[in-house]
This record gives structure tokens, sequence and C-alpha cells, in this order.
């Protein structure tokens, strides 16, 4: 059972409303402090810090943690027909969308004999995070991957959890959608000690080098998320991906089952993931609340779910009507949305802040993870109000290229050198005058 917190009949400041919402007690901010040790030591002792804290959080200590060609090709050789046509067809989907995404350069004429170009450069190399703690993601894989690829990023490298059944590899299906996706480089470490290698750079046992890498995207949970939030500046990130929310914005007029299923997707992938229903119906809380009793019961990771419907981070909020509820998903900003009223599609367009906005009972964010054709990294913790998920523009940067002749630079010197002396800073109005004395 969701826990309650009645909305009707008064709306809340923005303010009033942020500190209301389910929110998760351990968040980013809370392992700041776990996550600075880990990252210090790998910057230090490189590789084998790494290996001190894979045996720590991950229970095994691989010889090598770079993964070699045979082990990807042979995950890939002994992949599930079933799995691969299915990574297959979400490869196609991401690719047909994330190749409508990539900018194109523009040339605006300022003035006659004067342009500035917007210049779209990709980042020479990204480091990927595939995670795989309590679950594999494969998906992910394909996620961070494709986009960067459609941007034109030319050196890749995708780090993941060694795994001890695997011997200290990543899983099998995450080397697999690597060699499936044509990258090579991935190595065998997660957590905050892969992000910090990826930004550090190091040299494996046999001395293979991991050349640092500008920019770090990828889903994760929260020391992954901190060890982003900790590395930002020395290396570029995406949004904040952590612990994965759902909220639903829901009337009457929908369907119980679907809603507890949707709910009880995303509480699957981790006990701080976060699952929040808005609605205008006491009528539908009630019976998701049935459903959620009987659904959850069913499933593979009973213990896993009820954790995190039972969090501070999840719960179901009673409104007065739609407009009301549009304010609160807008405050709460939810990496993944769904709205299930009548006339979705209408209510999706006056939302404003969301990761990802799944529209109508056909379109459940089970669907947005892995063939939808979108991106499932999102940012999450609020983070959505000021961030987009990953796409191909996370992988380019704009360079203004600004072209003027002697001229047109002529035309505009007087202006130029009235503004830098009204910034009391004549020199630069002096490297104007300098060119036409
Ligand atoms: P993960 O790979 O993110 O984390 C596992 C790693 O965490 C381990 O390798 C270990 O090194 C480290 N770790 C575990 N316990 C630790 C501890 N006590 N201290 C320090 N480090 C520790 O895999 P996961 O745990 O399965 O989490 C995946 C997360 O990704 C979930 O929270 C899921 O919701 C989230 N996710 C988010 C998005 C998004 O776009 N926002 C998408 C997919 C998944």
């Amino acid at each position: 059972m969701l826990t309650r917190t009645d909305l009707r009949g008064r709306v809340p400041s923005t303010v009033e409303l942020r500190a209301t919402l389910p929110r998760a007690e351990m968040d980013v901010e809370h392992v700041l402090h776990r996550v600075r040790p880990v990252i210090d030591a790998v910057r230090d002792r490189g590789v084998d810090a790494v290996l001190e804290f894979t045996e720590k959080f991950d229970s095994v200590r691989p010889e090598r943690v770079r993964v070699g060609a045979e082990a990807m090709q042979r995950a890939l050789d002994e992949l599930d027909p079933a799995v691969r046509d299915a990574l297959e067809e979400s490869i196609a989907r991401a690719r047909k969308v994330h190749a409508d995404q990539r900018r194109t350069d523009v040339t605006t004429q300022v003035v006659p004999g004067g342009t500035v170009t917007e210049r779209w450069v990709p980042v020479a190399r990204v480091g990927l995070y595939a995670p795989g703690g309590l679950a594999v993601y494969p998906s992910s894989v394909v996620m961070n991957v494709v986009p960067a690829q459609a941007a034109g990023v030319e050196s890749l490298v995708v780090c993941s959890p060694p795994q001890a059944e695997f011997g200290g590899l990543p899983h099998p299906t995450i080397l697999a959608a690597a060699r499936l996706l044509g990258v090579d480089e991935v190595w065998a470490v997660g957590g905050a000690q892969a992000v910090a290698l990826l930004a550090h750079g190091g040299r494996d046992t046999d001395g293979a080098e991991l050349l640092p890498a500008d920019m770090v995207t990828g889903p994760g949970n929260v020391y992954v998320t901190a060890a982003k939030r900790h590395l930002r500046s020395l290396i570029g990130i995406d949004s904040e991906a952590g612990p994965t929310e759902i909220a639903i914005l829901a009337d009457g007029t929908a369907d119980p089952v679907h809603v507890a299923a949707d709910l009880i997707s995303q509480a699957e992938h981790d006990t701080l993931a976060a699952s929040v229903l808005v609605t205008t119906s006491p009528e539908l809380a009630d019976a998701v609340d049935a459903e959620l009793a009987e659904q959850v019961a069913r499933t593979k990771h009973v213990e896993r779910i009820s954790t995190a419907l039972a969090g501070r981070q999840s719960g179901c909020i009673l409104v007065s009507d739609v407009d009301d509820g549009v304010r609160v998903v807008d405050a709460y900003a939810a990496e993944h949305l769904e709205i299930q009223t009548a006339d979705a599609a209408a209510v999706a367009a006056r939302v404003r802040n969301a990761g990802a906005i799944f529209v109508g009972p056909y379109a459940p964010v089970s669907l947005g993870d892995y063939c939808a054709g979108s991106n499932h990294v999102l940012p999450t913790g609020g983070c959505a109000r000021h961030s987009s998920g990953l796409s191909v523009q996370s992988f380019l940067r704009g360079i203004h290229v600004i072209d003027y002749t002697e001229q047109a630079l002529r035309e505009v010197s007087g202006k130029v050198v009235a503004l830098a002396d009204a910034e009391d800073l004549p020199a630069h109005g002096q490297a104007i005058t300098a060119r036409f004395q």
C-alpha cells in the first residue's frame, strides 16, 4: 500500500510541493562522503585501488580489468538467439530516433562581411557506464553507445561491474551488446571506482592502458551518480541518472491493473527506486493498492519491490483535478512520467518537467526501457527541471566560429570601444583601434 498524501482542496506553492513530495532518504548528497575516498584512491593508486574496491563491493578480483576480444566474441556467439533478436530490434529503433537528432552547423550572417558559425563537434573520448549490480543492463549499453556513435564520437569505452559467477567478467549480455554495437574496449569495473578510473585513466595489471575519458555518461546506482557529481568539471557528465523514478498522473479512466504493474516495474530496479501515483480519483488509488498487494506477491523480486514501494520515496498523492495534478508532477520532475487520463496527449503537452513522458495506456515505461526508440538514460532526483536525458546532443559541443572582414570590424569598432570603456577595460578597445591606426 502506498503512503497517501491528500492535497485535495488546497494548492500548495511549488516550494511547499517540493518539500512535501516523496524523495529517497539516502540520496546522492548523502553518499558523497563515501565515494570521495574511493575516487581519491583510484586517482592516486590506479588499478590496484580499483581491484581492492572491486573485491570489497563486487566480491570478485579479476586478473585483468580490460576484457579481451575473445571473451566478447564468445559472449556474442553464445547469446540466446531470442535475446540477440530483441537487442538488434532495440538498436535499430534507437538508431532511427537518434539519427534524426543530429544537429547541423549553422552560419549566421550578422552583417555583410561578418559571420558567426555554430559548429557541432563530438567529444573525442567518452566512457559509458552500464550498470550491473542488482540487475544487469545490456539495454544501457545500447542507450549509451547509440547516441555517442550517432554524434561521431571516435573513442568509446564501456565499463560494467565484474560478476563473480562469470569469473570476474561483466555479464555476458553486456559483452554481447557491446560487440553487436561494434565497441571493442570494455573494462570490468563498476561503481564509483569505474567513474574514477574513466576520469583519471590507469594501467591494467598487464600494462594495458585506459586513457582518460573527456566525458562519462550512463545510469547507475546512488554511488555511481555521486561519483559523477563529484568528478564533474574534470570530466563532462550527462544528467544525474540515478535510482529510477516513475510518476503516474491518472484519473478515474485509468486501469488499476496497468497502473500497479507500471509502478512495480520501476520499483524492481532498486530498493531506492521511486514509484509515485498522482491521481484525482480515491477509488483508483484504492484499486491500485489492492492490485499492488496482489501483483507484488507474484513478482520475482518481492523484497526489493516491497522495500522500494514502502520507502519514503514512493507514495500516492490525491489531487482535486488534473490541473493540480500537472502542477504536482511539474514540481516533482520525474525521470519517467506516465499520463493515464482522458485526453492524455493534451495533458502531456502541458507538462514542463519530466525526463520522458509516456502518453496513454499503450506507452508504458518498460517500452521506453527497451524498444520505443527513445533513450532510457534520464535525469532523476528532480534534475529533469533543468536537464535532459541522454541524446546525440549530449556528446556534441557547439563551438562558435567568428569571422569578420576588416571593413566589418571597422564599422563596429566605435561600439566595441564604447562598451570596453564602459567596463573600464580600455585595453580591450585598444586591441580594436590598434588595427586602424
Ligand atoms: P550499478 O552498476 O549502478 O552499481 C553496482 C556497483 O555499485 C557495484 O559494482 C559496486 O562497486 C557499487 N556498490 C555497491 N554497493 C556499494 C557500497 N555500499 N558502497 C560503494 N559502492 C557500492 O548497478 P545497480 O546497483 O544494479 O544499480 C543500477 C541503478 O541504475 C538502479 O538504481 C537503477 O534504478 C538505475 N538506472 C537508472 C536509469 C536512469 O536513466 N536514471 C536507467 C537504468 C537504470
